[in-house]
């Protein structure tokens, strides 16, 4: 293939999002080229503070696609396989990849998918199409696979913050990754799940998906209400949500001795934290921040949504590219919308 041009959303400003025509290069010895079929909008690119460093971009991470083309050399791939294709992917050699911390391999923070998932076509990398493409089984919608990657990073998340059976889990901010940790507590064998939000509308679904108990923070003290249903000892593991000094110093204050703090969201760079060491240190408090997903957990991933999680009742939205501009919006405003997925 020749370079040529494709329809994709460009990302300049958070209310300055374009449809444009943007370069496709040739397709390259061991890359593939993907028509792509949808795409769910990710709340970290609502954040604006992390996507102004990056703009102008072509959004989108959370891709479906079809194979259109095959570069030289790639095998086992045909046109009209579906696929799931990771934005960035691992050189699988280096010290970070043996010991499986693939987010800080220097090939996975350089890898992204050409231009980006919000858009008709895009060109996956050679290091990607070794790494980290997965097939989509047949009886798998593009919606419900358009979750591999979020869900991925929350596979990762509380394998690292040690979810398991018998926990009670605190999960602080009902969107939709607050939403796939109680759908995944529930199926790792957590014993109580509580889920905490300000918006009525999360708290109910949230319920409906799993959580045993729901706290509006808007109405109660958190910490009260889960000391209440944890004979006073308050969560196994936290899940903070929200990227705020606000949620993360609420969420330790609702762990339980001994438990675990879970931050699944950055902060801006130059927000600082006074961590509390004398309670943390008498209390046995472990702090775990966990970026991104690697490999293991877009495998892992795929397997729990092929075993039917049910990931496809999180859809409240849905576009075409033209849509993605309003689509964010709704992911920022952060009220009714949980995934909005877009298909170019
Ligand atoms: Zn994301
Ligand atoms: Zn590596």
């Amino acid at each position: 293939m020749a370079a040529t041009t494709t329809r994709a959303i460009v990302y300049h400003t958070s209310d300055d999002l374009r449809l444009e025509e943007v370069r496709l290069p040739a397709l390259k010895p061991g890359e593939l080229l993907v028509r792509i079929r949808a795409c769910g909008l990710c709340p970290g690119e609502a954040m604006d503070w992390y996507m102004a460093r990056k703009a102008p971009l072509v959004p989108g991470h959370e891709p479906v696609g079809e194979v259109v083309g095959t570069g030289e050399g790639v095998a086992g791939y045909a046109s009209g396989d579906r696929i799931f294709v990771h934005h960035h992917a691992p050189c699988l050699v280096c010290r970070h990849c043996r010991r499986g911390d693939y987010v800080h391999c220097e090939t996975f923070r350089r890898t992204k998918l050409i231009p980006g998932g919000l858009s008709e076509f895009a060109i996956v990398p050679a290091e990607v199409v070794r790494a980290d493409v997965l097939r989509i089984p047949p009886g798998l919608s593009d919606e419900a696979a358009t979750f591999v990657e979020p869900l991925a990073c929350v596979v990762k998340a509380a394998h690292r913050a040690g979810i398991g059976p018998g926990d009670r889990i605190l999960v602080i901010g009902l969107g939709v990754m607050g939403m796939l940790h109680v759908l995944l507590a529930r199926r790792l064998g957590a014993e109580l799940i509580i889920g905490a939000d300000r918006v009525s509308s999360r708290l109910s679904r949230s319920a409906q998906l799993g959580a045993d108990l729901v706290v509006d923070v808007t109405r109660e003290s958190l910490p009260d209400a889960v000391r209440a249903c944890t004979d006073g000892a308050g969560a196994d593991v936290v899940v903070v949500g929200p990227g705020t000094v606000e949620a993360i110093q609420l969420g330790f204050d609702c762990v339980a001795p001994g438990g675990t703090l879970s931050l699944f969201t950055p902060t801006p760079p130059d927000v600082v934290w006074p961590f509390p060491v004398h309670d943390a240190y008498f209390r046995e408090i472990t702090v775990v921040p966990s970026y991104s997903a690697g490999p293991p957990e877009t495998k892992d991933a795929l397997q729990w949504l092929a075993a039917g999680l049910p990931v496809e009742a999180l859809v409240t939205h849905r576009y075409s590219l033209d849509g993605a501009a309003e689509g964010y919006r709704l992911v920022r405003e952060a009220t009714e919308a949980l995934k909005v997925v877009v298909r170019p």
